[in-house]
């Protein structure tokens, strides 16, 4: 039984294991051959939950770090606007960087951010999100890493919100829209 304001499971926490342990593994070999240690950036707030269980699936000595961004407010649809809330403690000059996002939907605040990170000049910079959103996509975004493409729904749980809240559900689930 789905929680309150949720209208259906859309993913359920054993999907949701079983694809953060593909994508470690995926991970975890493509960066096995190159020396030295990455940085895994999570975009706050909506990664945090998927960054947590993703780098212990991540069989490589990293670094984390966040960022934090803002673009939605506490409705459903993008703004567009993309702010910088927090910034990285790390530099990134240099380094293989792991870039990792909750969702990727028009691909605006993505597309924005990655401009940014290259402009501080990693080494390598690598893109991996845990859900993707094709659909609705504005602004192109490589990904190098995909969980799961959904459909053009609005989803809350593990870690993505709606005003903030449902962030804490174990699955991801569709929000009742009114
Ligand atoms: P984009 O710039 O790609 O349109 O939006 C990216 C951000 O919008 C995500 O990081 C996330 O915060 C928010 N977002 C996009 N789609 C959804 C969704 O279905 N559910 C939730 N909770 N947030 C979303």
């Amino acid at each position: 039984m789905p929680d309150s304001g949720i209208t259906r499971i859309l993913i359920t926490e054993d999907e949701i294991k079983a694809t953060v342990e593909r994508l470690g593994a995926e991970i975890t070999a493509c960066y096995m051959g190159i020396a030295g240690e990455r940085v895994v950036i999570g975009l706050l707030r909506g990664s945090f939950v998927f960054m947590a269980d993703l780098i212990r699936q991540i069989k490589l000595p990293l670094v984390v770090d966040f960022m934090a961004v803002s673009t939605y407010g506490d409705g459903t649809v993008s703004s567009g606007d993309v702010k910088v809330a927090m910034d990285l403690d790390e530099s990134i000059e240099n380094r293989d960087v792991l870039l990792v996002e909750d969702i990727v939907d028009t691909g605006n605040t993505f597309n924005k951010i990655i401009r940014m990170m290259h402009n501080r000049n990693p080494r390598s910079l690598r893109i991996c999100t845990f859900l993707d959103k094709p659909s609705r996509r504005i602004a192109h975004v490589d990904i190098d890493f995909c969980g799961i493409t959904i459909p053009d729904e609005f989803v809350c749980g593990y870690g993505l919100d709606f005003a903030q809240r449902y962030r804490n559900l174990p699955y991801v689930g569709v929000l009742q829209v009114e």
